[in-house]
Parts: structure tokens; sequence; C-alpha cells
């Protein structure tokens, strides 16, 4: 596969191919400039070679028109177009299945996450013997503070009730050798988290960090509830601890109903007919414990249809159209 745009006469960056994952949904206007500046990244690094795996999912705009007129002009640019929209990790999915590289990674087309970063990714994965080189940001400018409040709050939740370790701002951007792909492609649950499933494999990862870029063109496809639900999936698809805590609240509030019924008896001993008293505080208690019993509930819920799901097989996405 060699890139028309050949003009660099300097030595290619590293052998063999790289497959670079985009997930899209109504991104008409930022392909273009990804496009560019991705090209203009390569063409800087010797112009190695690539294969651009666009994942077209569900837009409703011209991405895919635009996707099938970039995939027959250039050799090196692929879509896969999904019957609906099915989310970035379905596409990202889609995409990582569909690679062919002996070197992998995801962007997103908003140049949020930097092409620019990557021949320092290369680097340490040739000079230094990293498997993969993982990015994250350190600053959150340009995003709403409350958004960052809670994404630090996620972070440290997160990381308490989990036994893999995240890094605060770690993206889905990273580069990867073939060896790292094929164990994350060996996880094959419908519920994923991406990053859950980096922490999880392992392998000797170098950490690098960048400041926050706002978005190129278009808008974030993300709304707070759409976070809110994401955290949680992402919460429950790496930690068991939300079930073990249900049990200790259970316990702990049993042993205080047990000193609260000693106390009821030691009090009726000394003063006959105060056992009376104190119905609006019993009242309170209840409303107290129906409420821990149906958050429990919630929470064993939560679980239960993440089983449903992985019983059903269903599979993570549809592809209604590729480029080949
Ligand atoms: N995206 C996707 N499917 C979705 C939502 C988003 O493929 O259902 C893509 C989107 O086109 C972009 C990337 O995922 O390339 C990140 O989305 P976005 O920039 O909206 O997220 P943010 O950077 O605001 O977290
Ligand atoms: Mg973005």
């Amino acid at each position: 596969m060699e890139n028309s745009e050949n003009t660099t006469p300097a030595k290619p960056f590293y052998d063999g191919l790289l497959s670079v994952i985009v997930p899209c949904k109504n991104e008409v206007e930022a392909i273009p400039v990804f496009y560019g500046e991705f090209k203009k990244v390569m063409q800087g690094m010797g112009s190695p070679k690539y294969e651009l795996i666009f994942v077209e999912d569900g837009s409703t705009d011209g991405t895919l028109d635009l996707l099938r007129r970039m995939s027959k002009e250039d050799p090196s640019v692929r879509f896969i177009s999904f019957s609906r929209n099915f989310g970035k990790e379905a596409a990202m999915y889609a995409g990582l299945k569909s690679a062919r590289g002996d070197y992998v990674t995801i962007m997103d087309v908003d140049l949020q996450d930097p092409p620019s970063l990557l021949p320092d990714m290369f680097s340490a994965i040739i000079s230094e013997g990293y498997d993969s080189v993982a990015s994250r940001r350190c600053t959150r400018c340009g995003e709403p503070p409350m958004r960052t409040h809670a994404a630090r709050l996620f972070y440290k939740i997160l990381n308490s009730l989990s036994d893999l370790k995240f890094k605060e701002g770690a993206r889905d951007y990273r580069l990867m050798t073939r060896r790292v792909l094929d164990a994350i492609l060996g996880l094959e649950e419908y519920n994923r988290f991406i990053k859950g499933m980096y922490e999880w494999v392992g392998f000797k990862t170098k950490w690098i960090d960048y400041e926050n870029v706002p978005r190129s063109a278009g808008e974030t496809k993300w709304s707070n509830f759409g976070l809110l639900v994401y955290s949680l999936n992402a919460l429950t698809s790496f930690s068991t601890v939300p079930l073990v805590m249900a049990a200790l609240v259970g316990i702990a509030l049993c042993a205080l109903s047990g000193l609260g019924i000693i106390f009821v008896i030691i009090r009726q001993l000394l003063e006959p007919g105060s056992s009376q008293w104190g119905w609006p505080s019993m009242v309170c208690i209840m409303l107290f414990l129906s409420g821990m019993q149906l958050f429990c509930l919630g929470v064993l819920g939560h679980y239960m249809s993440k089983i449903y799901l992985e019983t059903k097989r269903r599979p993570a996405y549809i592809v209604r159209e590729t480029s080949e």
C-alpha cells in the first residue's frame, strides 16, 4: 500500500503497517481536517505504510458518502459502516477486529487525540521496548468545570473499587503492537469498556501526557446523562465491589437494629410504657431502610442486566457496508 503523497525522502519511522482506527458519528466536518493533519504527520515520519480504518457509527449526515469517496480516491483509506448507531465502544471493536497492521492505534476524528504524538509513541515501542504507549490528558481546559469535577470523582471511585488502577484523563488513544491487540481481541464480552481492557491485559505500557485540545470541528456526541451511564457501566464492568458493599451495608444495618432492640428492651424495663414513644423516628428509619433495600436491589439488578445481555450472545455491532 504506497501513499501517493510520498514527498519526504527520509527513512520511514517504522517497518510494517500501522492500522489507525477512527470511530465517526456525524463527523462530516471533522473528517477532512483529520485526514489532512494525519497525512502531514505521516509525511513528517518519512511516509511509512498505514491504513486508515474509519468506522461509521450510524451517522445521519454525509459522513458515509464522504468515506465512500475517500476510500475510492485513496487506497490507504477503508471504512466500515454500521446498520445503526452502536456507540464508540462497538465502533472501536469493529475497527480492532478488521485491523491488519503490525501496530494499531485508535484516534478520535476531532483531533482531540493528536496524531502528532505518534513519533514519540513509536520511539517508545521501537527503541525503548514497550508493548504499548498510552496517552493521558493532563489538563481539561475548554471543558465545563462540572464535567471535570465529575470525571475526577469517577476515577476516585473507580480506583477505590477496582483492583486495576485507572489513570485520570486516560484516553482510548494508544499505540499498541499486534501482541497487545491480539490479547484485547481475546476479550469477547458484549459490555465493552476498552480502557479497562487495556489495563486488564497488562503488558509494558508507557504513558505520555499532553494538554487537552479543543475539538477541531463539529460537536461532542456526549450528553451528561450519557456520560453517567457510561461511568456506571465502566464501574460494574471491572469491579464487583458494589455487590460486596451492598452485603456489608445489610450486615451493618442488622447490627444497628440489634442494638436498637436492646435499647428499647432496657428502656421498657426501666420505664414501663416508654416503648410507645418515638413513632416519627420509626417512620424515618423505615424509609431509610426501604431506600437502602431498593438501592441494593438496583445494584444487583444492574449486574443481572449485564449477565442477561451477555447470555444473549448478540453481536456488539452489525455491519451494513464496507469499502471492500
Ligand atoms: N463516536 C462514535 N459513536 C458515538 C459517539 C461518538 O463513533 O456514538 C466517535 C466520534 O465521532 C468521535 C469519538 O467517538 O470520533 C469521540 O466522540 P466525541 O468527540 O463526541 O467525545 P468527547 O471527545 O466529547 O468525549
Ligand atoms: Mg472529542
